[in-house]
């Protein structure tokens, strides 16, 4: 007999596998981020993340009577960035709306945002999710906009505090189309955006700081219907894994009630991160009317051809680009060239690198290797390594010239390095006596030494054995510290060995 709650497991499973290709998740994601401007979209102050609450307001933030909005023309050149990675039209004249709405956390009464005329149009974002092809995922717009302040509910007992840092600080809003059908396809769509957004140095990408911040948009319909389904949208979602997360449950949810017979109502809704979970927070019917206008202080933006002539020209290769350079020019493999290409700070670092040295494959193999686990245990960025790019090409020169073997290159001088940035690698490793030994005499040392503690394994060699040549290499290693030149210590031990 089979247990019965064995039997509804299997039925379960049979049902969710069923109920999968049965129905499609549709979603739609909104995407804030940040600009890295110094100051904000419309005055001097600072657009700094943090700082002591409401240090970083002057009366334009605050929205006084008489102030008047001033346009930041690095915001406008930060989003026409993203737009041209992405591929989007760029909107020659520009206006800016009011959009109207009460909340204590917007100070002027309104948000200044972009209605009808988003800076960026259409474009895509190319991603790959494991066991499927790369595609690429439709965007609606990129429109710049300001950020609210900030509501703080856990300093008082009683009160809510405010704080007005963060209000007018620059933002983008990436709107894809209804474009991706998985949860996993949500993930790959924002790690790509946020790789985008701080491989053009637009946004820091800082999930936890709420520099960028992701709104899902969430409907099921039958598989091969055209239209939309009602959706939901699932408001501030702060981790790329959150994002996932309350996608899976909101598909879960919806093919529930659609297999239960009840309708989906459009509703905004919020994660809870420690039940995986979503709740309702307000359903259309509560949904703000805007009142959009134009904005009467702010007079059209317009971004010239010359004006986007001058901002490609100052663009960095893309990552994609990288990666086809990597692999057809430098000859890395495609993982190693994706490792490289995924990581701005990796990319920077390489690119100095190889400007210093020839040797591309050792350079991207340092970097991947001892280098990359080193930052991984000290839990350290490449941009605070303190043993720079020409410094560390000189260390690779030292391995290529036989002068020093990889190991100890890596093991003992990288480290050694590390502590004295300044130093010349060829003068610390004669400094620490980490130099290959090339000199016959003291090689055939270690050789003798080794052969000697082993007979067996030497007469085993004599009978045929020959891969016993990789053990002796071995020793001998161990026995120099890594210092015995490998090319002369082969060369001994096959002559002394007799073969
Ligand atoms: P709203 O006016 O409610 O903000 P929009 O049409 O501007 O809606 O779309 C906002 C986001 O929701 C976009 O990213 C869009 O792709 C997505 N979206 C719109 N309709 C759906 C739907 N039925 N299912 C999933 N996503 C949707
Ligand atoms: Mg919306």
């Amino acid at each position: 007999m089979v247990p019965d709650n064995q039997l509804l497991l299997w039925q379960q499973c049979f049902m969710s596998t069923m109920n999968e290709d049965k129905y499609e998740a549709v979603i739609g994601l909104e995407v804030h981020a940040q600009l890295l401007t110094e100051s904000k979209l419309f005055c001097g102050d600072s657009a700094r993340f943090g700082g002591e609450p409401n240090t970083h307001v002057s009366p334009v933030t605050l929205g006084y009577p008489g102030t008047l909005p001033r346009l930041n023309r690095e915001a406008v050149v930060l989003a026409v960035k993203m737009g041209i990675a992405c591929g989007c039209g760029i909107e020659q004249t520009n206006y800016f709306a009011r959009k109207n709405y009460f909340y204590p956390d917007l100070p002027k009464g309104y948000q200044i945002t972009q209605h009808t005329t988003p800076v960026c149009k259409g474009g895509s974002v190319k991603i790959q999710v494991a066991g499927s092809a790369a595609r690429r995922v439709q965007l609606n717009r990129i429109h710049l906009e300001e950020d609210a302040g900030k509501s703080l509910h856990d300093q008082d007992a009683l009160n809510t505090c405010i704080d007005y840092n963060r209000a007018g600080v620059p933002l983008i809003e990436i709107v894809s189309e209804p474009d991706m059908h998985s949860a996993e396809e949500a993930y790959a769509y924002v790690t790509e955006l946020r790789k985008l957004l701080r491989h053009l140095n637009v946004c820091d990408g800082n999930m936890e700081e709420g520099s960028l911040r992701c709104d899902a948009n969430v409907s099921i319909r039958l598989k091969g219907e055209k239209g939309l389904g009602t959706k939901v949208e699932v408001k501030n979602l702060n981790s790329i894994r959150n994002v996932k997360k309350a996608i899976e449950y909101e598909i879960a949810r919806m093919i529930e009630l659609a297999e239960k017979g009840e309708r989906i109502i459009q509703q905004t809704r919020s994660f809870d991160a420690a039940t995986d979970t979503t709740f309702a927070l307000r359903t259309k019917e509560e949904a703000n009317d805007y009142r959009y206008f134009p904005d009467p202080d702010l007079p059209p933006f317009v971004v010239t051809s010359k004006m986007l002539d001058a901002i490609k020209a100052t663009m960095p290769a893309l990552p994609e680009a990288l990666v086809e350079k990597y692999m057809h020019q430098l000859n890395l493999s495609e993982y190693d060239a994706r490792a490289i290409s995924d990581d701005k700070e990796m990319v920077d670092y390489f690119e100095e690198l190889i400007r210093e040295t020839g040797h591309t494959k050792a350079a991207a193999n340092w970097l991947l290797g001892p280098v990359k686990s080193y930052l991984n245990e000290q839990h350290e960025s490449l941009g605070s390594l303190p043993v720079r790019p020409p410094v560390l090409a000189r260390l690779i020169q030292l391995v290529q010239d036989g002068k020093l073997s990889f190991s100890v290159a890596s093991s003992k001088l990288f480290h050694a390095l590390l502590k004295s940035p300044e130093a010349d690698p060829l003068q610390l490793a004669t400094d620490l006596n980490l130099l290959q030994d090339a000199d016959e005499a003291s090689v055939e040392e270690w050789v003798e030494s080794v052969l000697a503690k082993m007979p067996e394994k030497v007469a085993e060699y004599k009978k045929g054995k020959k891969g016993l040549i990789g053990l002796f290499m071995g020793e001998v290693k161990k026995a120099s510290g890594g210092k015995a030149d490998p090319k002369i210590a082969t060369q001994l031990l096959t002559k002394k060995l007799g073969s």
